[in-house]
């Protein structure tokens, strides 16, 4: 759909009225849509008259270099955006925990009753500069994508109304940067139209999200009381590829083991030993082939046991997201997809058993007739809701086992290898973490997904995307359930060269956060 978000949340209140003559059961008990659109369309003209400031505020934040492991830099930034703040009546903190610096703020509302934990970062990947069109940190405004053959516009010339389809092209345009420079601008557009926040806002501005905020849970630990909340919203991320606004409730968990098995201690002639030396590589094949089917299924014993199934609201919500299936095989030239026909969206729900990749001899020029002594997977293991890496451990050595290997976590001996008819080392990432997903039916998230409804009527809801993210460092620690708001555009080119923000998207993030601001405290299950 195009339009501003004001123009489709007014088409929104034209089906709404229309529903409420049917059902009195309206979906914006305790806030109107009128209310919403208001709101939306005095920031839409306050946005719309300041384009060219908000830009060049943009401009000034992207120009500081940010990449985590650049320590200096990182304090940069924590100022500049310590001032942002400030000038708006925040209180803030840098608060660190032997890591980056974080931003901590927080704009106390005497009216509001609850509390938004709002978080974002401002580091981003290091970059390759000679793989950018232009210099990652002289941020560049093109009247369209450079793919789209977009020409430079000078930002110090600017003014009046710029096209939407323009894009800024820095490091961290996309990914995560815009969320501060939206919410500041936000909070500029209430205050000019004397619209009051209706919640007590909390910022956690992490300073060292690309490298897993290694800092994170005992920063949390340290300041628990600062960070309560009655909802924690993470701005992270990228939106729908079909440009709608989505509402994201979780994230697998993810760890990772290398296997590795054994033949003969030494390489053998496989014309003199075969049949006869145990070869490894067929080995790992099958142990690989016992794991999982064709469709993706794990065949390990007790896997499945511990996973939380989809609820009936999550199942609803997939089925009404776009499916993507035909578009997906056709554009990855994908005959049959895995899964058995179960769309992506739901197979993302459950666990999966990947084996990232397989060293073992060579091929091509490289082959030689041997049988050889090891050969080593990797499998990453996505989990889902209540599967813990130490379980999933537990699960995979027992299934080992019973393919009769013999385990070890070091390098076995001569005397293990003569001691066993089959061997395999298991080496894990200490490092896995589990999944979270919030219930859609949690009362902030129903109050939530309702107004976000109202703001953007085309909403998609997913239950949880197929990635992971740490977010039990916060769920685990903090009360408020999560929930991923998303905002980039999909194509931002996030972590990679020429990263960019669409203006529209910035434009409509604006609007969304003024709009939760202005009306989330006033909204009712
Ligand atoms: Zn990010």
């Amino acid at each position: 759909m195009t339009g501003s978000l004001a123009q489709r949340a007014f088409y929104a209140l034209a089906f709404v009225v229309v529903a409420a003559l049917v059902c009195v059961d309206s979906a914006a008990r305790g806030l109107t849509s009128t209310e919403v659109t208001t709101v939306l369309e005095a920031i839409d003209e306050y946005r719309a008259g300041k384009e060219a400031h908000i830009i060049r505020d943009f401009v000034e934040l992207l120009s500081i270099p940010n990449v985590a492991s650049n320590l200096p830099d990182m304090e940069r930034n924590a100022e500049h955006i310590r001032r942002l703040l400030d000038s708006r009546g925040f209180s803030t903190r840098r608060l660190s925990a032997g890591g980056a610096p974080y931003v901590y703020a927080e704009l106390k509302n005497p009216g509001a009753a609850e509390t938004l934990l709002i978080y974002a970062h401002f580091d981003g990947q290091p970059v390759q500069e000679e793989n950018w069109a232009y210099s990652p940190f002289s941020p560049t405004l093109l009247d369209a994508p450079i793919q789209a053959g977009g020409e430079v516009v000078d930002v110090s010339q600017i003014s009046g109304k710029l096209d939407p389809e323009s894009r800024l092209y820095a490091r961290s345009a996309g990914d995560d940067k815009m969320p501060v420079i939206a919410l500041v601008h936000a909070l500029d557009a209430l205050a000019a139209n004397n619209i009051d926040l209706t919640v007590n806002l909390k910022l956690l501005l992490d300073g060292e999200e690309e490298r897993g905020s290694p800092t994170v849970g005992p920063l949390i630990d340290e300041h628990k009381d600062l960070l309560d909340a009655d909802l924690l919203l993470f701005c992270d991320g990228p939106m729908h590829q079909s440009r709608r606004t989505q509402l994201v409730f979780g994230v697998r968990g993810d760890t990772t083991v290398d296997i590795t098995t054994y033949g003969a201690i030494r390489p053998l002639h496989s014309g003199h030993y075969g049949n006869w030396a145990p070869n490894p590589i067929m080995q790992l094949a099958y142990l690989l082939t016992s794991m999982r089917d064709e469709a993706g299924r794990i065949l390990v014993d007790g896997y499945y046991d511990d996973v939380t199934p989809l609820s009936e609201l999550e199942r609803d919500a997939i089925a009404s997201m776009p499916d993507v299936t035909g578009s997906l095989k056709n554009e990855l030239s994908v005959h049959t997809p895995e899964g058995d026909g179960t769309r992506l969206e739901e197979l993302i729900a459950l666990p999966a058993v990947n084996a990232r990749g397989i060293v073992a001899g060579g091929v091509g020029d490289k082959g030689r007739n041997i049988i050889l002594s090891t050969a080593t997977a990797s499998l990453d293991l996505r989990l889902v809701p209540n599967q813990t890496p130490l379980r999933v451990r537990e699960l995979i050595e027992s299934h080992v086992s019973q393919q009769g290997f013999h385990i070890v976590h070091e390098e076995p001996t001569a005397e293990t290898l003569r001691g066993h008819a089959k061997v395999a080392r298991l080496e894990w990432d200490d490092s896995g973490y589990p999944a979270l997903r919030t219930a859609l039916d949690h009362p902030a998230a129903l109050r939530l997904t309702r107004l976000m409804r109202l703001i953007a009527p085309d909403l998609i809801v997913t239950p949880s995307m197929g990635g992971s993210l740490p977010l039990h460092k916060f769920g685990n620690r903090l009360s408020a359930p999560i929930i991923i708001l998303p905002l980039a555009n999909h194509d931002n080119n996030q972590h990679a060269e020429n990263e960019n923000i669409r203006l529209q998207n910035l434009w409509d993030a604006i609007s969304i956060y003024g709009a939760i601001l202005a009306t989330f405290g006033q909204t009712s299950q």
